[in-house]
């Protein structure tokens, strides 16, 4: 009897597992992993992939828009999260609002509430004249505070330190993906949340500064267990390689597609 409920539950779990792949991203497509002044690796962008297909674009800079059509067949992205205002994560967004609105689409923005007014602010001479129509008529507003329901997958959210205090923020999807945005290291929070396998991404250039994350940073902050899963993003040039490689950082290129975490476990619990 004993052995048949067990079978019972083993069948319910995998048909679950089975159930939860097809909600969940399964790899990462960066259309860019430039820093602010980087001249040809593109404003740092990523899109979480389900099956071949776009599920969330993270940040929004002044090429995103055309990298990500470029990418998924002239397409124009659905739903965006933002990490923090600075115009090279979001510099696109006024030309997304154009396309989408002339082309009658609505695409959600996923904003950390304390980042909305500011954001407001930005965006608010934006609007198209012959439609007498603003952003907001095309763009839905999604406030976010510490985590967020996106396509029936909860994402976590956290402030990281880049400049002001909650001024900038992660992205983590447990046992699949932990996206850094641009900061100083947070061991605080790699070592306590991203412990179910994800794959991370971090900001990392040759040399660290008061905003940004350098290899010497990520060498000395992290274990070699979390730093074997991590990849390196926003840096200044292709040149930054040799210095990644000597340090054994993996780094993330231009248009590649990376693979993120498989533990599934996370979210039968
Ligand atoms: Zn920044």
């Amino acid at each position: 009897m004993l052995k048949d409920l067990s079978r019972t539950q083993s069948v319910t779990n995998s048909w679950e597992s089975a159930c939860l792949r097809s909600l969940v991203p399964d790899v990462a497509v960066f259309l860019g992993v430039g820093d602010a002044s980087a001249e040809s690796l593109g404003n740092s962008a990523c899109v979480l992939c389900k099956q071949e297909k776009p599920w969330l674009l993270i940040d929004c800079g002044h090429d995103s828009v055309n990298r990500f059509k470029q990418v998924f067949s002239n397409q124009l992205p659905s739903h965006v999260f933002i990490t923090h205002l600075h115009y090279d994560h979001v510099g696109g967004l006024e030309q997304l609002f154009f396309k989408a609105a002339l082309s009658g689409k609505h695409v959600r923005l996923y904003v950390p509430v304390l980042l909305v007014q500011q954001l407001c602010a930005m965006l608010r001479y934006t609007q198209l004249s012959e439609g007498k129509a603003d952003v907001w008529s095309t763009f839905i507003l999604h406030p976010v505070s510490e985590s967020f329901w996106h396509q029936g997958v909860k994402l976590w959210v956290y402030p990281v330190r880049h400049h002001a205090p909650n001024s900038a923020y992660s992205l983590h999807l447990p046992g699949k993906v932990f996206y850094s945005g641009d900061t100083r290291p947070i061991p605080e929070l790699l070592m306590h949340m991203a412990t179910s396998g994800e794959t991370i991404f971090h900001d990392c250039g040759v040399k660290g500064n008061p905003s940004h994350s350098g290899i010497d940073d990520l060498l000395s902050e992290y274990p070699a267990a979390l730093l074997a899963r991590l990849w390196a993003y926003h840096y200044h040039s292709e040149q930054d390689h040799i210095a990644f490689k000597h340090a054994g950082l993996k780094y993330v290129t231009p248009f590649s597609e990376i693979q993120l975490g498989q533990n599934e476990s996370v979210y039968n619990t």
